[in-house]
């Protein structure tokens, strides 16, 4: 009989990060200092930064290790089951052999936590007390509220003030873990205030929430920021993602033609694919596919160019693909991919034509999720949806071509939290939204010149 999951023992979770920039053919460029434009040290990261973060962030070593207290909290929920899509596969009569790693199965029902943890667990190292972050929809506060009640550390939460009114569930997540929670624009920093000032009925976007969170960190010695995505220490800590998925696969006598993940900020796709990728660079036959909502469609349209990670303008230049800091993305469901950057190795990864991108309109995201929650019974968060839909036109190609091809996607997190999104869908309520190229070329049109 062929396995449905396949489940390793506790003893293979990855003892170390995997760090693509060596096997790069071009590294990725720089973060600048705004005000200098020179590369930013780490005297200018360590307001908001523990230093071994920030040596991480400029790490050039292949391979960085685990520390114990975070494998052992690791344990919780890794390694993470690998499933054949076999109903998926019956379904959709393809030839093609479809794997996913399901990490929804971590207690905040994301991969974000793989981050979160050495995140806090350095922070806490450092002698930082408190933890100021952003949340969008809450899946990345919620996962830094959970992992800062493993460490003892306080955590203060910037959620943007539409998904604070709209979706509660998150942030009672957050707060049984013991996070304080404002919503953003908040009037507790500069930046939110004068948000607030100019429309006091800013409902908030990721950006500002950064800021806002940004310069909290940055005005209280007791505590620092911490990011759930872009940044190369988060991309590296998702790479038990690929690593596990890798060890699985061999187990199942395979390796991958294509590997699938959705885009926000690049982490659940660099996670998963990366470690592949090193086979890639040499050699290997593999394709990767980077899966972004075309309301939001930061790779297959926006500028490969220097820009700030915030709106506010308070982070350092970041050499990215964007839609402009400034940018709005539309309220779609899938709320952790309406970011207005990528991550820097993600971005030059594409530059360089190593990986692709696509993108996808929200219906037929939601098309391609109710498929899987009726053959693989999962109901999929509303972002990795867009890896499912990739994946299922994959799989619908190979049979039109007749070829078997083994598909991997990452299944980035569950939806029970979103399922007022599925009752939009069912009612008829969603509506697709294209980003208008004007628009994109306009909040482009806004960004800081670099000499
Ligand atoms: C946050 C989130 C994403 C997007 O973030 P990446 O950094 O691009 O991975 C994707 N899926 C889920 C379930 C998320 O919570």
């Amino acid at each position: 009989m062929q396995e449905t999951k396949i489940i390793l023992s506790e003893k293979e979770i990855p003892r170390q990060w995997y760090n693509i920039t060596p096997d790069m053919p071009n590294p990725p460029k720089p973060p600048l200092h705004p005000g200098t434009q020179q590369p930013v040290g780490p005297d200018d990261l360590k307001a908001i930064f523990p230093m071994a973060l920030i040596e991480q962030e400029v790490s050039t070593q292949r391979w960085i290790d685990i520390p114990e207290e975070v494998l052992d909290i690791y344990t919780l929920w890794r390694p993470s089951p690998l499933f054949r899509a076999k109903r998926l596969e019956a379904f959709l009569k393809t030839p093609a052999r479809i794997y996913y790693k399901y990490e929804g199965v971590s207690p905040a029902g994301s991969h974000k936590p793989n981050t979160a943890i050495p995140q806090a667990y350095y922070n806490k190292k450092a002698g930082i007390k408190r933890i100021a972050t952003e949340t969008g929809a809450g899946q990345w506060g919620s996962s830094m509220a959970l992992a800062g009640t493993m460490f003892g550390l306080d955590v203060t939460v910037y959620m943007v003030k539409v998904s604070y009114s709209q979706k509660p569930y998150r942030r009672i997540a957050m707060e049984t873990w013991g996070a304080t929670v404002h919503p953003s624009p908040s009037t507790i920093t500069n930046s939110g205030r004068k948000a607030l000032e100019l429309d006091p009925n800013n409902p908030g976007s990721l950006g500002l929430a950064i800021s806002e969170a940004v310069e909290d960190a940055a005005t209280h010695p007791d505590t620092n920021y911490a990011l759930g995505s872009v940044l190369n220490h988060v991309v590296y800590h998702q790479s038990v993602i690929g690593l596990e998925a890798k060890k699985q696969l061999a187990i199942a006598g395979e390796y991958p033609d294509i590997v699938i993940g959705c885009c926000g900020g690049g982490s659940n796709f660099g996670g998963i694919a990366f470690p592949f990728l090193a086979d890639k660079i040499n050699g290997k036959e593999l394709r990767a596919i980077a899966v972004e909502p075309s309301s939001c469609p930061t790779l297959t349209k926006g500028d490969f160019r220097y820009d700030f990670g915030d709106t506010a303008g308070l982070t350092p230049f970041l050499m990215m693909y964007t839609l402009g800091h400034d940018f709005m993305p539309p309220g779609i469901h899938a709320g952790g991919l309406r970011y207005h950057g990528d991550s820097p190795l993600v971005s030059q990864l594409y530059k360089d034509g190593i990986i692709e991108a696509r993108a996808y309109r929200q219906l037929t995201v939601f098309e391609a999720a109710m498929v899987f929650a009726k053959t693989e019974a999962i109901i999929p968060a509303p972002e990795s949806s867009h890896a499912i839909r990739a994946a299922i036109d994959e799989a619908l190609l190979c049979k039109e071509e007749g070829k078997e091809k083994c598909i991997l996607f990452n299944l980035s997190g569950h939806g029970y939290l979103d399922l007022a999104a599925y009752d939009d869908y069912l009612n008829g309520k969603l509506v697709d939204f294209e980003y208008p190229d004007e628009s994109i070329k306009e909040s482009l049109a806004k960004l800081p010149v670099i000499k």
